[in-house]
């Protein structure tokens, strides 16, 4: 395949030579240097393996390899690329979506260094109260013991357990557990008979009680400890009380409150954790009004603004706010700073984000008295660095998101791309950027913006290398590496190399046929649908009142801008109507328990009409399947169970006793110990990010010798956890149970997944397929209402067309699905689509267009139609 390798014009080549890393087979490439480069190709073909295992790998270890003996030893550890040379190289920063999540602590702020600007200016050239001496940095900011509220400690938030959160039913009796917030189970009854014993009516509807011994019951700290009478009725109670019986045993009271509050401090139980902060209300902390910061760093203000006000505000208005005075005219706004503080707040808030002009005209205007020379140059440097840095981080589309928006709450891809924005400000040159689908999350009217962001870098003299899936980024790339053609050991092969154009003749290529498709052509006939479940009067995030419909029994595709509320409006709101519906719990993520913000408490507000043909809510979302290597996708998906019953029903088990337990990587007996059947360790490195390096031990492979002694048609377990979805699919051909995860896993387009393949390795995406996999292995009864949040992320096309057959085939069985999607293929094929905009932040939050495709590609209104017309001539 000759011709298909075009050699890059210029003399700047990346040549790579040999490269074996994973799945390619012995690849040789050249790749021009100063230029857009994309590497294509289906999931699992060997593009990250190229682009991040190979190329980007390889710079890491020459950069290590020039610290120190000590990261040489490292990198033994780590081990180096397989591949035999690679001339022309650069150094390399990677740009990889985030796998797992960051701290709660962390926030916009934080992750682009706009935080410490920002409270170098309140200190340096802050407007301060007559008498109070300047505040270092530090004291601006809330994750410091000096600056953080004392209330709150810096979270800006405290929480309350009320009687409304710990009774949501008033009208049911104690022994109708009408307090929910009570322990489950045995613990609970036993406090409903100590109640008894002391004297309270526990079959009264709630509400009945008295006030007194309402709050009494949920409130008090008391702790008494009174005889109690299992399985006694109340007049039983009372008669063995007046004989002075002998009780069952002496019970010890715990207020509703106490419990709760104790329960989420000290139990190591996640469960119980998420049980109780159900009841737990977060609410904004009025000492600091949600500010986080001590008074005396609030009482400070710049442009008429605290800094607490300024960062809750969305980035296009802070830098509105701060235009003035990057442009050297310092007025504030008067009185804003001296009225009642939160009311000042929240108007100088809205009339910024409203776009209005902050530092209004007229007698609103006064001088800033009291900034010198010195500190107005400072000020001016400063202020105008942040509007700078704040101006690339909108044309990446992200002026919405606020600097104190906690980073856990961002989407992979925008977190992407705030490092990317970071990453242009920061002007290195002659460097390679390996990026991963830069474009997920984004509506193609964003892709532009993302785009320019590109270009400057790659003006800026560097050179960019970017796996993607988008066929616009492959069209306007300046060179394409496409690789397959299949995945796995199917893969592994450079299919071409060159301009986009040449990839048209290339038979092999996967992409080729997408890429120079016509988009217009014949479509699906949208189906009808069987009734409509509706939302009405929806308040989340920005949707402020929206009234919104979703067709029962058909697909339907979500759509606008990155930021208009698309997720809110899915995700969110619906999913949580629904579930309250079905009375399913709300769902609170383990991460969050530790440190659970209001905003993530706070539950939708709105009604819900329709949702009678209902029956079952599954929300496919991109969220780990598990947070340790423990976890995999063989344990996830319970194939695990079915493979671990073979070894222990083989004649060599049997002989040695093993049951099934014994293959398992948690249970003690055949795991190995080194690594306690982690096949990793955690090395901790100075200096550096620790790594996990494979175990000394077991190599890996996580399980004693003895145990892998044993072995199924002549493949011990470890061998089997290393197989690809499509390896084991061969190799257990005879047995149904496991055949039929695997066929679901292969259709989905995850057959070059390893069994073992840890939880902690699989991107949001994978994570997304895995449950959806699981979920369809379940019998279909029609009824249920699928959620996914953009399903088609890190998929080519031809994996979309995998996909889509699959949820298509969940309607004409009678269910529901409702996607988010920038795919437009995906939109165009949809049975309904709803365009949520126009903006985004406050500037979206509206249904602006909703109908079949064809009439949504029609609408006036929205960022999609324009790109729909092309399937709808
Ligand atoms: P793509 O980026 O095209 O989706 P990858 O480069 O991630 O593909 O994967 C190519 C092949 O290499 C797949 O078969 C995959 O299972 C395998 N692979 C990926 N990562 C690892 C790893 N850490 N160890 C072993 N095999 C891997
Ligand atoms: P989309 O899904 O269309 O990208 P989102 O629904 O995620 O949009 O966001 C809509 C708006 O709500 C944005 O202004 C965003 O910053 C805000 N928002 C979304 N999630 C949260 C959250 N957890 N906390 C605070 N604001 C949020
Ligand atoms: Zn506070
Ligand atoms: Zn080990």
């Amino acid at each position: 395949n000759k011709p298909a390798r075009r050699t890059p014009p210029s003399t700047a080549v990346v040549r790579v030579r040999g490269a074996r890393e994973h799945n390619l087979k012995n690849v040789d490439v050249d790749i021009p240097r100063d230029a857009l480069v994309v590497f294509s190709g289906i999931s699992g073909s060997g593009k990250s393996s190229l682009a991040f295992g190979t190329l980007y790998a390889e710079a890491q270890r020459r950069y290590l390899e020039s610290l120190s003996p000590y990261a040489r030893r490292l990198i033994d550890q780590v081990g180096v690329p397989d591949v035999d040379a690679i001339e022309g190289l650069p150094p390399a920063v990677a740009l990889q979506q985030q796998r797992g999540t960051a701290s709660v602590r962390s926030s916009v702020g934080s992750v682009t260094t706009l935080s410490s600007l920002l409270r170098m200016l309140y200190s340096r050239a802050g407007t301060y109260p007559a008498r109070q001496p300047m505040l270092y940095a530090e004291d601006f900011s809330p994750n410091t013991p000096q600056g953080a509220c004392p209330n709150c400690h810096g979270l800006g938030y405290v929480y309350e357990v009320t009687e409304q959160s710990m009774v949501p039913d008033p009208s049911l009796s104690i022994r109708e557990r009408a307090i929910a917030a009570w322990p489950p189970a045995w613990h609970g009854q036993n406090q409903r008979d100590i109640l008894v014993t002391l004297g309270y009516d526990v079959d009264v509807p709630w509400r009945d009680l008295p006030k007194k011994q309402r709050d009494w019951i949920l409130f008090t700290e008391e702790q008494p400890v009174v005889p109690v009478y299992a399985g006694f009725t109340p007049a039983e109670t009372r008669a063995a009380l007046r004989r002075k019986e002998e009780p069952s045993y002496m019970g010890t009271f715990s207020g509703a409150r106490r419990y709760v509050l104790h329960t989420f401090a000290t139990t190591q139980s996640a469960m119980m954790k998420k049980r109780v902060a159900r009841y737990m209300i977060g609410t904004e902390c009025p000492v600091c009004d949600g500010r986080r910061l001590k008074r005396e760093a609030l009482s400070v203000t710049f442009a008429g603004m605290d800094i607490g006000t300024l960062s809750q505000l969305p980035l296009s208005a802070m830098a509105q706010a701060l235009r003035p005075a990057a442009e050297g005219h310092f007025e504030a706004p008067a009185g804003t700073a001296a009225r009642s503080r939160s009311a000042g707040r929240q108007a100088t808030a809205k009339r910024v984000a409203a776009g209005g002009n902050a530092h209004a005209g007229g007698s609103d205007v006064r001088r800033t008295p009291d900034l010198s020379e010195e500190k107005r140059i400072a000020a001016q440097r400063i202020a105008h660095d942040l509007v700078e840095r704040i101006g690339t981080l909108q044309s990446l589309g992200l002026g919405y998101l606020s600097m104190d928006r906690a980073t856990p709450t961002l989407s992979p891809g925008e977190l992407q791309r705030l490092r990317l924005a970071t990453q242009i400000r920061s002007s290195l040159f002659g460097v390679v950027y390996v990026l991963d689908e830069p474009t997920a999350g984004l509506h193609p009217a964003d892709g532009e913006a993302l785009y320019d962001a590109l270009a400057q870098l790659k003006a800026g003299g560097n050179t960019l290398f970017v796996v993607e899936h988008d066929l616009e980024m492959l069209r306007r790339a300046d060179w394409l590496v496409d690789v397959g053609p299949g995945a796995g050991q199917h893969g592994g092969q450079v299919l071409y190399s060159g301009p986009p154009d040449g990839l048209r003749t290339i038979k092999a290529s996967a992409t080729a046929p997408y890429l120079f498709q016509d988009a217009a052509g014949p479509r699906r006939t949208p189906r009808a649908p069987s009734g409509w479940l509706g939302l009405r009067g929806v308040h989340r995030n920005n949707l402020h009142g929206v009234d919104a419909r979703f067709p029962l029994g058909a697909f339907t595709a979500v759509t606008g801008v990155s930021g208009s509320g698309k997720s809110s409006l899915v995700s969110q709101a619906l999913v949580e109507l629904v579930g309250e519906h079905l009375g399913q719990e709300p769902v609170i993520e383990e991460t969050d328990t530790d440190l659970p913000q209001p905003s993530r408490i706070e539950r939708t507000r709105g009604r819900l009409n329709g949702a009678k043909a209902i029956k079952r809510l599954v929300n496919v979302d991109q969220k780990p399947i598990g947070r340790t290597p423990r976890s995999n996708l063989a344990t996830y998906t319970g194939l695990f169970d079915h493979v671990r019953r073979l070894f222990a029903g083989t004649r060599s088990a049997k002989a040695r006793r093993y049951s099934v337990g014994r293959f398992s990587f948690n249970v003690a007996a055949g795991r190995c110990e080194t690594c306690e059947g982690e096949g990793f360790v955690h090395v901790e490195l100075l200096f550096m990010p620790s790594v996990y390096a494979p175990c000394p031990t077991c190599h890996g492979q996580r399980y004693n010798a003895k145990t892998l002694e044993v072995q199924w048609n002549g493949r011990n377990i470890a061998q089997v956890l290393a197989m690809t979805v499509e390896e084991a699919l061969a190799f257990f051909a005879e047995e149904p149970p496991v055949q039929r995860p695997l066929q679901l896993l292969r259709d989905i387009g995850l057959g070059y997944l390893r069994l073992g393949q840890p939880a902690t390795e699989l991107s949001g995406g994978e994570a997304q397929r895995i449950k959806l996999a699981t979920e369809l292995q379940r019998s279909q009864h029609g009824n249920s209402l699928y959620v996914l949040d953009e399903p088609t992320t890190g998929l080519h096309p031809a994996d979309v067309d995998k996909l889509m057959t699959q949820l298509h085939g969940l309607v004409d069985a009678g269910n529901t699905v409702v996607v988010v999607e920038h795919d437009l293929r995906v939109v165009a094929d949809a049975d309904w689509v709803i365009d949520v905009g126009p903006g985004a932040g406050e500037e979206g939050g509206r249904i602006v267009a909703e109908g079949t495709p064809a009439q949504v590609s029609r609408a006036r209104q929205g960022a999609t139609a324009r790109y729909l017309r092309r399937w709808f001539p």
